[in-house]
């Protein structure tokens, strides 16, 4: 394979300093002794003591200085959260189950007990926890059960500088609880407004925040609580070589294999981290350079690769925090999680491809506001950060998979997820909270037409009647761990009476793994396997048909058989065991809201009873993407104009039916709908003039 040319940057860094000094990742010391080499520990005490004599301190401090695994340790040791517990929240899964472990590791307990994790679909923490780390999202649910997060007596949001939309909602929260548990006069001295009138009754303590970063921009978040203090950690990064390449590298993947192997043949041994956006470019990354790893000379290192993205499962990813074994080389593939996140030892070689996936509606083309992730250039901070990942230990390497003209064209840092993201779900939980998306206090304000989208959305699904007031069907949505659209389809098959069938289907729409394998090499074959599933209406039945399967394999063959036969029909038993997963904590939730679960239609009928009814449900929690045929054969969008095509990967794809539901657009060529399924057309048209007449 050729090379590619590189050019030295000519660009200064002044952002990575030198200072030197051991790291102690490699040593033989023990583990406290890591603990005490880490740059934070330097500033335990004025750490501990900002954050006891103020309510809200702002912490910076470069990625590996040990903020997130090191300071809920030192204020649970200095007694600051008195009887209550720590809550520290993380923008990604991942980060904060991982985190847990090595927390729960340097506590020498096992994660569950005094250091737990709680995240979409997965807990662990039992009476004895005292440090939690959550998602951001899974801390804002708890809001609606508990507003004051009374069990909470120090909050800590960590990554503040990535900006996600649960995120800014639990600043904006965090102003407001502050003021009722702590008096006001701890915050915002607004004249004598907190004093008794916010003063819930029952005694609630006092609330410490901390907001943690990794990016300089900490101005604004000390601003936005009245001017609180902010302390500095200094980091400690080694000089990074920076290197562009010459001209433009349409095919990153491509290019990113054959400077992986520039580095493996002619740089001395450490590790490599390669950025990538996503898991589909990930796992084609692997198998390229599994391809090839054995046409390099046998003397040199052997390679370990270890990916790295959300939807890994656990298992996998404590392995890219060991040591690479003597004789090898690690290779990282990672998307931005690596960024700041998660910091990997070990790392000499950067490769950043200069791509990320970012969540963004499209809401011009489509006129309804439905997320979509987009592959798009990074922004100079993230490339600033990719590129110190490589100075960790001693002086690294980055090599930017672009031109330098490129990266002073992109942007310094990037736009708000709440600038950019469907308000929807938010909304929803805002309207449990008796607030107002127009009204909160955030950090950054929403647009006018991303709030009219949200509204729009949730009158058609019933969860705002047409004066925008909360209905007891939206309450009920919300407590839901479901975006709003899944939700309503739940609840609508628990009048339709489907409920145990949409649930299923939910459930796998819910999960992070793909149900199909799919690859080129095997394609034929999975198609073949695969027909035995299909039902004719389209992808929702057919994913039903799979997990029924899939339950009697399990039932008759067991185990064992129950993994050959996922292989056999090409289907992916990791995302089938994490739905079922799913399925039993929505039961739970179901249970909860006296919503009977096991009303199924196998049951009443002794048969399998009206699909269509499903098809009902689903398609009044999808009402907003739906489309319909066109006389030249094409699809319009039922509220929109945007024309679509159905994905190659439906089992709808080249039929022509007069309407459709989607579970989401992917934008690539063409605008294509994944997940279709065909439903009359009145389904779509009932639940629109309903809403309008009713809300
Ligand atoms: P920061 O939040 O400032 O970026 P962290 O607290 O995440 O820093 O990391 C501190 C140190 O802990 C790093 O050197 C990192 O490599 C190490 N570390 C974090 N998680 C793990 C893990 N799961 N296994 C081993 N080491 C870890
Ligand atoms: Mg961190």
């Amino acid at each position: 394979k050729s090379s590619i040319k590189f050019d030295l940057s000519s660009r200064k860094k002044p952002r990575l300093s030198t200072t030197s000094g051991p790291s102690g990742f490699f040593s033989n010391d023990s583990l406290q002794q890591q603990r005490k080499q880490l740059p934070i520990y330097a500033g335990k005490d004025a750490v501990v003591d900002l954050v006891r004599e103020n309510d809200v301190t702002v912490l910076i401090g470069e990625t590996g200085s040990g903020k997130t695994t090191q300071v809920p340790q030192y204020l649970l040791e200095a007694e600051l959260a008195g009887s209550g517990m720590i809550a520290i929240t993380q923008p990604r899964k991942v980060a904060a189950t991982s985190l847990a472990s090595r927390v729960a590791f340097e506590q020498s307990t096992s994660v569950g007990s005094l250091v737990g994790y709680s995240v979409r679909f997965d807990e662990a923490s039992s009476s004895s926890t005292r440090i939690k780390y959550v998602t951001d999202g899974m801390l804002v649910r708890e809001l609606l059960g508990d507003p004051l997060l009374s069990r909470y007596n120090i909050i800590i949001i960590d990554e503040a500088h990535e900006r996600t939309l649960r995120t800014d909602l639990l600043i904006a929260n965090l102003k407001t609880i502050l003021q009722a548990r702590n008096g006001s006069a701890s915050v915002n001295r607004t004249g004598d407004k907190g004093k008794g009138k916010h003063k819930m009754p029952g005694n609630y303590n006092p609330l410490k925040v901390v907001i943690m970063s990794a990016t300089l921009e900490a101005e604004k978040f000390s601003k936005f609580f009245g001017g609180v203090k902010v302390a500095y950690i200094k980091g400690r990064q080694h000089p990074v070589i920076i290197y562009q390449t010459t001209s433009s590298q349409p095919d990153y993947v491509d290019a990113a294999l054959r400077t992986f192997f520039q580095i493996h043949t002619d740089q001395p041994p450490g590790d490599v981290l390669i950025f990538l956006p996503g898991q589909e470019d990930i796992e084609s990354l692997e198998k390229s350079i599994k391809m090839y790893a054995n046409q390099v000379p046998k003397d040199s290192l052997s390679i370990l690769i270890c990916p790295m993205y959300a939807a890994l499962p656990p298992s996998m990813q404590t392995r890219i925090f060991l040591a690479a074994p003597v004789g090898t080389r690690k290779c990282i593939l990672a998307t931005n999680i690596a960024e700041t996140s998660i910091t990997i030892p070990g790392v000499k070689y950067v490769i950043d491809t200069g791509k990320c996936k970012e969540k963004r509606y499209i809401a011009k083309q489509n006129g309804t506001g439905f997320d979509t992730l987009l592959t798009r250039d990074i922004t100079q901070s993230s490339a600033v950060q990719r590129a110190g990942r490589a100075g960790r230990e001693g002086k690294g390497f980055c090599f930017r998979l672009y031109t330098e003209d490129t990266f002073n064209a992109l942007p310094l840092t990037a736009e708000p997820e709440i600038c950019r993201c469907t308000l929807a779900s938010s909304l929803l939980q805002l309207r449990c909270l008796s607030q107002n998306l127009e009204e909160v206090d955030f950090m950054d304000k929403p647009d006018e037409e991303s709030i009219y989208f949200a509204i729009k959305t949730l009158v058609l699904l019933g969860a705002l009647d047409t004066h925008k007031t909360l209905t007891p069907l939206g309450r009920k949505m919300a407590a839901f761990p479901l975006e709003p659209p899944l939700a309503r389809a739940l609840l609508a098959a628990s009048d339709l009476g489907c409920t145990a069938e949409v649930l299923t289907i939910v459930s796998v729409l819910s999960t992070s793994a793909k149900l199909f394998v799919d690859s080129h090499d095997v394609r034929d074959a999975a198609v073949e396997a695969r027909r035995k599933f299909r039902h004719l209406s389209g992808d929702h039945l057919t994913v039903l048909n799979v997990v029924r399967a899939y339950e009697d394999v399990s039932r008759s063959e067991g185990k064992a058989g129950r993994k050959d036969w996922c292989r056999k029909m090409f289907l992916n038993e990791r995302c089938l065991a994490e739905a079922m997963s799913i399925r039993t904590q929505l039961r739970d939730v179901c249970e909860r809201h006296q919503v009977d679960w096991k009303v199924g239609l196998r049951e009443h009928e002794g048969s399998d009873g009206d699909q269509g009814l499903i098809l009902r449900a689903i398609a009044q929690g999808l009402v907003q993407n739906a489309a319909f045929l066109q006389p030249d054969g094409s699809y319009k969008q039922a509220m929109g104009h945007t024309m679509i095509k159905i994905h190659p990967s439906s089992s709808l794809v080249d039929k022509k039916v007069p309407a459709i539901v989607y579970d989401e657009l992917v934008y690539t060529t063409h605008v294509y709908a994944r997940g279709v399924s065909a439903v009359p057309k009145n389904f779509i048209t009932e639940t629109q003039i309903l809403r309008q007449r009713t809300g």
